[in-house]
């Protein structure tokens, strides 16, 4: 028997989880069954990042066999050696390519060695430089990978005028400074972090984040959210991170949905409908 909690929710969730690596191989054996689920719990879009060039072309093939699947087109700070700006424009124009991404500054894996530092660096914020110019030039907005790196990502992402396109900083790092990021149009991904026993800071500044700049995501197959923390996340588990909020913010769940359903939409699915 279900309760009368779990049956409401059933027939009336809407959440879309804007960051979710189901290209990972992770899902290689039961993806059907993670998409009935997701599905039935009433996730109804997906957005598949780019990030490793190898898994574009499986991202891409997810998305013309799923209705609800979509992708984004880009490389993660740990892949920057595999930019190839050639082979990325292929995918872009592609009627579910919905935004530039994930690529973003991450310096929490820097190499020892000063110099190799210091090249690294440099190399990730041409990377980034970069990607920000493809979503300007295809109109698409940005998925913004941060890692320790909160003060150059935002000089970057101001100085090269970001703000025309806008994006999301996914799994939002707690960071305040990267809050008036919302006035260059940028949205922020909030995802399992927040049900964790130490994801304090991430509930405190919540109430800060603009509602209207408020999205979910999974960040599947990692960070995934509490009961299950440990497992393999999927998209199915947004549902308790919608809850999380809900409980933080003290507003109704069904508000929370629609809400950042709502922003989701807004940002990537507007232009391409
Ligand atoms: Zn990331
Ligand atoms: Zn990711």
């Amino acid at each position: 028997m279900i309760s009368n909690k779990e049956w409401v929710y059933k027939d009336t969730t809407i959440i879309i989880d804007t960051h979710c690596h189901l290209d990972s191989e992770q899902y290689n054996e039961d993806i059907n069954e993670v998409l009935n689920k997701a599905s039935s719990e009433g996730i109804e879009k997906i957005i598949i990042p780019g990030a490793d060039i190898n898994d574009l072309e499986k991202a891409v093939m997810l998305s013309e066999i799923h209705p609800q699947i979509y992708f984004s087109v880009g490389i993660h700070p740990y892949h920057i050696d595999q930019y190839d700006e050639e082979y990325l424009c292929k995918f872009i124009t592609h009627p579910k390519c919905v935004a530039i991404g994930e690529c973003g500054l991450d310096y929490f894996r820097l190499p020892e060695d000063e110099e190799e530092k210091k090249q690294n660096i440099a190399l990730q914020k041409k990377i980034f430089i970069a990607q920000i110019d493809l979503a300007k030039r295809y109109n698409k907005p940005l998925i913004i990978h941060i890692r320790d790196a909160s003060n150059d990502s935002k000089a970057l992402l101001i100085q090269n005028n970001a703000k025309e396109v806008g994006g999301v900083l996914h799994c939002f790092n707690a960071d305040e400074q990267l809050l008036s990021l919302s006035d260059h149009g940028f949205y922020f991904g909030i995802g399992g972090v927040l049900t964790f026993k130490n994801g304090k800071k991430l509930k405190n500044v919540l109430s800060k984040i603009p509602q209207d700049k408020l999205v979910i995501e999974t960040d599947a197959p990692y960070l995934t959210p509490e009961p299950f923390r440990g497992k393999r996340n999927e998209p199915s588990y947004t549902t308790y991170v919608a809850d999380m909020m809900s409980e933080i913010l003290e507003i109704p769940r069904c508000t929370i949905e629609h809400l950042t359903t709502q922003n989701a939409n807004k940002l990537f699915f507007e232009k391409i409908a």
